[in-house]
Order: structure tokens, then sequence, then C-alpha cells
């Protein structure tokens, strides 16, 4: 796996330009979406206002590592515990339910910043928007909450840009925020793409995640078509290279038959190795630049290619799964998936290379 710094930070500055003026919580939990979490933090050190994970255990990594800048918490504290660790560390947790909020009675810490989900439609995290008015009530003179208590919400449907519950949820939490002071955070990369994020509104800091990695997260368009650079390309090396006859059957449950003469490649990728094994016969691999079809079954530490469009391949050549030159997105697409899942699935044994 290549993994380009790079890159990392012009995809930044993509989301920077599609949301102008906006503070950016660079999301890199999961790893930084497979890539090293705190590999991507040290190279949007300096560009990234702030970064986010899904919980402490990867915040206290990222301190640990030498992460200084701000820090968002998606899941927010599960423990009392948890609250004493964000006072320590420097988290801004989110506070999302009232399991969360009944231990905060019995926290006195300050913190950087408190951020309030509010449940405008997605019914995952957040409390109704009609109890916002409520909170900023009980928490305002809260410690917690003294150097600041903002707002945040996530949309369900924002990479399918004509959904209407996108303006519904907006709609919602506008409303419930109106007259409060604080920050406020709602666009992933979607909505940040959509142009949503552009739309006045006092501080708000985006959340872009997928974005900053390559892949465009809305429906039919890939990562390139909007001038982002993928991150991670994910190559193998061609170890055998053999001529089929008619009527031969490539791979597990032999699925795959031979109608013709084929020379076939078999690549040192499987599914061990995070290449979705329901990739179907005719998912795209590179072989030299040109495009050449998986065939038969996705082995645990192989796959099979049909080589008749690049008769020149031979054993050693550099086979591309994904990445420059082939968005994840189409990986994904054929698997029946989304190119997160791919990029978080990587396995710990590809040996990774750094270029800028
Ligand atoms: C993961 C996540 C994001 C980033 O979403 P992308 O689609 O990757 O941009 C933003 N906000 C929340 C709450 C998330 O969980």
């Amino acid at each position: 796996m290549r993994r380009s710094a790079g890159a990392l930070r012009h995809n930044l500055a993509r989301a920077r330009a599609f949301a102008p003026g906006r503070r950016v919580w660079a999301v890199i939990k999961a790893e930084g979406y497979g890539h090293g979490m705190e590999w991507a933090a040290a190279a949007l050190a300096g560009h990234a206002d702030g970064f986010s994970v899904s919980c402490i255990e990867e915040a206290l990594a990222l301190r640990e590592s030498g992460t200084a800048a701000p820090i968002l918490v998606l899941q927010g504290p599960r423990t009392a515990a948890d609250w004493e660790r964000c006072a320590r560390h420097d988290l801004q947790p989110v506070l999302h339910d009232e399991q969360q909020l009944g231990m905060l009675a019995g926290f006195r810490g300050e913190l950087p910043g408190l951020w309030v989900k509010l449940d405008t439609g997605m019914h995952r995290l957040g409390f109704a928007p009609m109890k916002a008015q409520a909170l900023f009530e009980q928490l305002r003179d809260h410690p917690a909450a003294r150097r600041g208590l903002h707002w945040l919400t996530h949309l369900a449907c924002a990479d399918q840009t004509a959904h209407p519950q996108n303006a519904e949820q907006l709609d919602r939490f506008s409303h419930a925020v109106a007259e409060l002071p604080g920050h406020r955070s709602l666009a992933n990369s979607a909505l940040v793409m959509s142009g949503g994020a552009a739309r006045p509104s006092r501080t708000e800091w985006i959340r872009p995640g997928i974005m900053l990695y390559g892949p465009s997260p809305m429906e039919g368009e890939v990562g390139p078509e909007r001038d982002l650079r993928p991150v991670m390309t994910v190559t193998a090396p061609l170890i055998a290279v053999k001529r089929l006859e008619p009527g031969a059957c490539v791979g597990y449950g032999a699925t795959w038959t031979a109608d013709r003469q084929t020379r076939a490649g078999v690549v040192a990728m499987g599914y061990a190795d995070g290449y979705p094994r329901h990739a179907p016969t005719g998912t795209p691999v590179l072989v030299q630049g040109r495009e050449c079809p998986v065939i038969g079954r996705v082995s645990m530490d192989m796959l099979e290619i049909d080589l008749t469009g690049v008769p020149d391949a031979i054993v050693g050549d550099t086979v591309t799964l994904w990445g420059e030159g082939l968005p994840v997105e189409r990986i994904a697409e054929a698997a029946g998936t989304i190119s997160y899942e791919l990029l978080t699935r990587v396995a710990g044994r590809l040996r990774v290379i750094d270029i800028d």
C-alpha cells in the first residue's frame, strides 16, 4: 500500500475550497479510514484546525503520539472516568444522550469545548431538537461548558443531493439552535461537496472524512471528477502467468470457464489483504496502465485476472487493485459496498510505502 501525504493535504485544501471560511475537523477515526490515524494526523498537522475521532481511546492515542491540535470525540464519554480523561487531555466530547448527561452531574472538570448532538432525523445519536434550549439552560453554568457549548448534527442522506430529508434535517437544526450561542457543525464530506456547508451561518466547523482520502461520497461519481486525489494505492505483484485452454475453470467453485484460449495471471492479493471477496468476475484491476478483469472467485491470498488485454504482461509486473488510475469507488460498486468499507479494511500485513 502506497500512501500520499501530499494527496491528503491536497484533498483538505479541496474541502476548504468547497466551504470557504469554515474551520475543519479532519475526520481520522477508524485508523484514518485505513491509512493510519497517527500518520494522517502528522500529515495534516498545521493544515487542519482539529481532528475528529470516534472514541476516547483513539483520542488518547493521538495525544500520546504528540498531537496538540483540538480533538473532537464523536461518540463522547462512556464512563465517568472518560469525562475526567477529556478534561485531562483537552478533548472536546460530543454529548448525545441522557446517560452521559447524568454522569456530567458528578463532573466538575473544564473542557476546551462541549458539543451537544441533536438528532435531526438520522435516529442514531443525539437529543431531540426540541430539547436544545433546555440543555443549553441546564449546561450553560457547568464548568464543562464554560469555555464553549456547541451544537452538531449529522445528515443521513447528504450523498443524495436531491433527497428531501436533507432540507428537513437542516431546517430542524437551524430552528433548534437559532437563538443559542456556540459553534455549529453539520457537514460531512457529502454535504461539503454538495455546497451545503457554504450557506451562511454562525462559526461552522465542517467534518470531512472520506473526501480527504480521495473518494467522492456522492452517488455515481468518483473523486478525480472533483479534483480529489487518491491517498491510498493498493498494488500487488503478478506471481504467475498461464495459458488456459477453452473449457478450463478458474478458482474455488469453478465459477469461471474459459470460452477461448486465454492468458490469465495470478495476483498476490486476496480477501485476507482486504480485497473484497465479493468482487465478481469483471471487477477491474490495472496492469501496465490497462484494465483487466478479475475472473473467478477471490481467494484468501490471491486473485486471478484475464490478461488478454495486456499480452506482454509478465511475472513480477505490478498490479494496481485501486488508487492512482483506478478509483476505489469502482471496486466498491462492483463488490456491492462503499469506498469507506474497502479503505478501512485494508489488512495490517500490507507493506506500507510513504510517498509525498
Ligand atoms: C464519520 C463521520 C463524519 C465523516 O463522514 P464522511 O462521510 O467520511 O465525510 C462526519 N461526522 C460524523 C458524525 C461521522 O460519524
